[in-house]
């Protein structure tokens, strides 16, 4: 896997030129000494799923900060308080991908889950100051007497419970007297409060399941919003920062924090989630394409996770850079897909070699070609330090089959082959099309072209205009096969999460697998070994198809924008 983890340190935050938002605000509190010059922040994901492209801003953001400023540390925190969907397989997944984006948490790595006790102690805190109850109405009368934005909720019938009784039922709870949905521990704080998180809040479900970290020892689990902001608070976070649909939540866990004896006091600052057109991010719709077969997993080049993106072959720099060039904001907005694919090409443009490979061949025969040689060909235009290779001249070839047209429409502006037309081949001759062979059903089979012998360096053969066009081939004789997978967009909608039913907007074009022809030493790439194609794209050896000698490239970006033309 290829990874720069040696990233450079950037200006500290107040030092900074520009400054977001988020960053004016530490950049004040580092002025005032507020936190004693202290940043320390958090990426705190629910390890029920894998990470998406979206997740990739507050990882960069959070991270990004610990790394550019001097007393500081960024720390990894699991909020694993919902065992029915959390697995240690994710974990894995989500360290990962956070390291190969390029950052590390250290020492600083955290489960909410190291802090059941503590969490637990907190409740009860709050039951002994009457500020907490057990709640022993269905989950349905809760949600019922919850009322709504227009209307206030009603109080439970058991909301007067006295603080032995609930001390009692909770430590029942606790020892796992009860059944699931039997009771809940609730704050008491107003049913008829105007910002609806505040009406009495879940604080502890029971929930006879076995955690992924604790196993079997917990009946009762603490629910996330109980647990997201007091843990920000254990762990002394001084920005707590997060997207802005948690901008409701603030004063209940502003409020967690007041009433029990936490340690520190979180700033919490919300900023706008990072939306991509034409791309499903939400870990629970991703999980239904896994589970439902519609992709080959998690990290199918295709979807819009880390670890899928990774595969297809863009690099964390590309993602880190593309994060930089968006910003970060209170505003939301949709950014498009080809923004960030443009940071891909920008990257692979300065690190792959060049190559070529014809995806849809077609035979060329050379008509008047005396015997094999060989061509020096660059791997870079620019940069000699990716050195050359050798590449053969034979009888037959290869070409791109749309590079040949019979009788083509703007035949002033064809600058590719057909009847009595001729091209360049790179680094090679100039060939003039003689003649083309059909097969019984019309389609053009195999080209016979002369080529020209004083062409060669770029030469305009004697008694000809100059040559425009200039296409990519291989030598028949000893290209290798290889297997091909070409993708487009996941989704034929631009906003596949507004659609009700987002699995049939599904593209059935998403994936088109073909046998390519490719330069021989192509055959040996190892997985994650990237090339650019000549005209065809950036390519990337894939990491679990490939085989010793077999390798699968996936196409990770085509050079030009061809989904905007499409639009
Ligand atoms: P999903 O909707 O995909 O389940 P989530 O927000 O529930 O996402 P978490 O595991 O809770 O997933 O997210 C970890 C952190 O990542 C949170 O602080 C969350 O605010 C942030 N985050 C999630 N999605 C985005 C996004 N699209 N842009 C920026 N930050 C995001
Ligand atoms: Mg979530």
């Amino acid at each position: 896997m290829s990874n720069e983890v040696e990233m450079e340190k950037g200006v500290p935050t107040d030092q900074k030129e520009h400054r977001n938002f988020i960053e004016n605000i530490i950049a004040e509190d580092l002025k005032s000494g507020k936190h004693d010059g202290w940043v320390i922040t958090r990426f705190p994901p629910e390890p029920n799923g894998y990470l998406h492209l979206g997740h990739t801003k507050s990882i960069c953001l959070n991270f990004g900060l610990a790394r550019d400023n001097v007393k500081t540390r960024c720390h990894l925190r699991f909020d694993d308080t919902n065992p029915l969907k959390e697995s240690t397989e994710y974990v894995n997944a989500i360290k990962e991908d956070i390291k190969w984006l390029g950052f590390d948490w250290g020492e600083n790595l955290h489960f909410s889950s190291d802090y059941f006790d503590t969490l637990y102690g907190f409740a009860v805190e709050l039951i002994e100051k009457g500020l907490a109850y057990v709640d022993s109405q269905s989950p349905e009368e809760i949600a019922e007497n919850r009322g709504t934005f227009e209307a206030p909720g009603k109080n439970s019938p058991f909301r007067e419970r006295s603080v032995e009784e609930n001390l009692k039922m909770f430590t029942e709870m606790k020892e796992g007297k009860y059944k699931d949905g039997e009771h809940v521990l609730r704050a008491k704080i107003d049913m008829a409060h105007g910002n609806m998180c505040m009406r009495d809040p879940i604080l502890y479900r029971i929930r006879h399941v076995e955690h992924h970290r604790t196993g079997d020892q917990w009946k009762i689990y603490p629910m996330y919003d109980f647990t997201h902001g007091l843990s920000d608070s254990i762990e002394n976070i001084t920005h707590s920062l997060c997207t802005l649909e948690f901008q409701d939540n603030r004063p209940l866990y502003d409020w967690f924090v007041e009433n029990v004896s936490s340690p520190s006091t979180p700033r919490q600052i919300e900023f706008a989630k990072l939306n991509l057109d034409y791309t499903l991010m939400s870990k629970r719709k991703l999980l239904q394409l896994v589970e439902g077969g519609h992709v080959e997993g998690w990290d199918d080049p295709r979807m819009a996770t880390i670890s899928g993106v990774r595969r297809r072959g863009y690099p964390a720099k590309a993602i880190r850079k593309f994060n930089e060039m968006i910003g970060v904001g209170k505003q939301e907005s949709v950014i498009e897909l080809s923004i960030l694919e443009e940071r891909v090409r920008d990257e692979l443009n300065q690190t792959t070699k060049r190559c070529m490979g014809v995806i849809d061949p077609i035979k060329v025969t050379i008509t008047n070609w005396e015997e094999d040689h060989e061509i020096d060909a660059p791997f870079h235009p620019k940069d000699e330090s990716f050195g050359s290779r050798k590449v053969k001249f034979g009888k037959e070839l290869y070409i791109e089959r749309s590079d040949f047209m019979e009788d083509p429409p703007s035949p002033k502006k064809w600058f590719r082959l057909g009847p009595n037309r001729s091209v360049r081949l790179r680094y090679a001759y100039v060939i003039t099309c003689d003649e083309y062979v059909k097969d019984d059903e019309g389609n053009v089979v195999e080209l016979k072209c002369r080529y020209h012998k004083d062409s060669f360096g770029g030469v305009t053969p004697e008694g000809m205009k100059k040559v425009k066009g200039i296409i990519h081939w291989v030598n028949a004789e000893d290209a290798k096969n290889v297997e091909v997978r070409l993708y487009d967009r996941l989704f034929k909608h631009e906003n596949p999460s507004a659609c009700k039913d987002f699995l049939s907007e599904l593209n059935p074009e998403s994936l088109k697998i073909v046998e390519a022809k490719v330069e021989p030493f192509l055959a040996d790439a190892k997985p994650n070994d990237q090339f650019q194609f000549e005209r065809m794209g950036y390519f990337t050896a894939d990491s679990k198809l490939s085989s010793q000698g077999k390798p699968v490239f996936n196409r990770t970006v085509t050079l030009k924008d061809n989904w905007q033309k499409k639009k």
